[in-house]
């Protein structure tokens, strides 16, 4: 065995634990002695998957349970409520590690200038999603007073904003939804969720179990227009769609059943809206509209406008139109496309690499896929900071306990795996004891003072 090899990574969602976890495995194989620290700037772990995937989507939540198994293992250590580029800086971590890896994802929605969006009622889908799903540093209440609800965009966030925004809350009372998020949607008035894409049918980036779902959701009629399909020029298959195969077609499967299922009279409607590209938000104190252009196939696969404009009532429009990437202070950040710029994993400057810093995941690559391809990107890296690993530099503070040491002098209420086991006991208690015939799975924390407190075992779980 040689000198251990400390590895920091950055961000304890599935990027963060699939790379952890690769290295562990890779650097063993290779005899590297690899210790390597997780970071998380929240007390708990898992990332996307506790603070974006939907409160209804316990098979995509189910990824929670082999990030556990990882985690157990004991290799990768975990060290939560730290925010790097604040509680401690890149220099200050490289002093620390021989490398660092920034797998933080990417958790704001992406920009887009359409007049009116800041007005009251104009929302960004990845606060909506962190609100719905208990983050620590969002408000508690959210405004849901809209009978009418415009959704933008036509990937899974799209569906899943809707979704949420139109289901029967007594319907996501089995999930582990916090007491606030169920008191907040059973207080909506919403009666119709319309869900614009600015393209046509066959260029929506839902995924068909995402979709089939949506179909599903008790008391709520799914709305499609016929002048919304077999526009002219959408027949012109274009080498995308032609590549998308079968998927494209259980897609168009899909909505054509839809088409002819026709309404049951529902309380409340799901409408999906194709050939509207969103103009303005109307309004003067908050919002009361929105006004779309009809587009139409412009023959070489993208779309044009018509000319036509089209109003419709609507007191919230959500913005679900991507994601993007926040920087941390001193990592170079390509601020258009909202990623750490990179060579397979190498985190560059305008130079070249630069030298011990490595990145993985959707800060690596933009936010598109989940676990597949992040797990496909964490190889990538791991395999470059393997190929790096006799040429770089020794830490000046090296040993277990210097990085835990650094943040106590700082006064930082750290929180560990153990303390995350504690959190989850309690959370996973007061589910239990939920009042009531519904066995829910779990109540989530969210205050971020109480998870710390829970997990320094400052609240005994009863
Ligand atoms: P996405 O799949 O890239 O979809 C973004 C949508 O926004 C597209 O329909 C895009 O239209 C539209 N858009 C972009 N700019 C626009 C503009 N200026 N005006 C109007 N529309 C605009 O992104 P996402 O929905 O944020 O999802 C991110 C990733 O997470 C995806 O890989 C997704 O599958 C995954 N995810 C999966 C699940 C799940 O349950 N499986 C849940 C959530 C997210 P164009 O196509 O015309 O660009």
């Amino acid at each position: 065995m040689t000198r251990p090899f400390r590895v920091a990574v950055v961000g304890a969602g599935p990027a963060g634990i699939y790379a952890g976890n690769i290295l562990r495995t890779r650097a063993a194989d290779a005899g590297i002695d690899a210790r390597i620290d997780l970071f998380e700037s929240l007390p708990a772990p898992y990332g996307l998957i506790r603070y974006g995937v939907a409160p209804d989507h316990p098979r995509i939540k189910g990824i929670v349970t082999s990030l556990h198994e990882m985690l157990a293992e004991g290799s990768v250590r975990l060290i939560g409520n730290v925010e790097v580029g604040a509680d401690i800086t890149v220099d200050e971590l490289q002093s620390l590690y021989h490398a660092v890896i920034f797998a933080m994802g990417a958790q704001r929605d992406a920009v887009v200038d359409i007049p009116g969006l800041d007005l009251p009622g104009s929302f960004g889908a990845a606060d909506f999603v962190s609100w719905y799903d208990g983050h620590p540093d969002v408000p508690r209440h959210w405004p849901l007073d809209a009978k009418r609800i415009a959704v933008l965009g036509n990937g899974n966030v799209a569906l899943d904003v809707a979704r949420v925004l139109a289901k029967h809350p007594a319907d996501l009372l089995s999930t582990d939804i916090p007491e606030n998020v169920y008191e907040g949607l059973a207080s909506s008035p919403v009666e119709d969720v319309h869900v614009f894409g600015r393209r046509g049918p066959e260029d929506i980036k839902f995924t068909p179990i995402e979709l089939r779902e949506l179909g599903e959701v008790a008391g709520v009629d799914i709305e499609l227009y016929h002048d919304d399909f077999d526009r002219p020029g959408a027949d012109a298959e274009t080498g995308e769609r032609r590549a998308a195969g079968n998927q494209a077609k259980v897609l168009a499967r899909i909505l054509q059943s839809w088409r002819e299922r026709g309404s049951t009279g529902a309380p409340r409607r799901l409408h999906l809206h194709f050939w509207h590209k969103p103009v303005a938000l109307l309004g003067e104190e908050a919002v009361t509209g929105i006004r779309f252009e009809r587009t139409e196939p412009d023959g070489r696969g993208g779309i044009r406008g018509t000319g036509e404009f089209l109003d419709y009532d609507v007191q919230a429009v959500y913005r679900a139109i991507g994601y993007r990437g926040t920087p941390v202070r001193d990592v170079p950040f390509d601020d258009a496309v909202g990623v750490i710029p990179n060579d397979g994993g190498r985190v560059l400057d305008g130079g070249g690499p630069v030298l011990g810093l490595y990145t993985t995941g959707w800060i690596k690559r933009g936010p598109v896929g989940l676990s597949g391809h992040t797990l496909g990107d964490a190889g990538e890296t791991t395999e470059k900071l393997l190929e790096d690993h006799e040429t770089l530099a020794d830490a000046v503070r090296p040993g277990e306990e210097a990085v835990l040491d650094f943040l106590e002098s700082r006064g930082v209420r750290y929180t560990t795996w153990e303390g995350w086991l504690a959190l989850d006991a309690h959370e996973r208690a007061l589910g239990d004891g939920f009042p009531g015939d519904v066995v829910r799975e779990r109540v989530k924390v969210v205050a971020r003072d109480e998870q710390v407190a829970i997990s320094h075992r400052e609240v005994i779980v009863r």
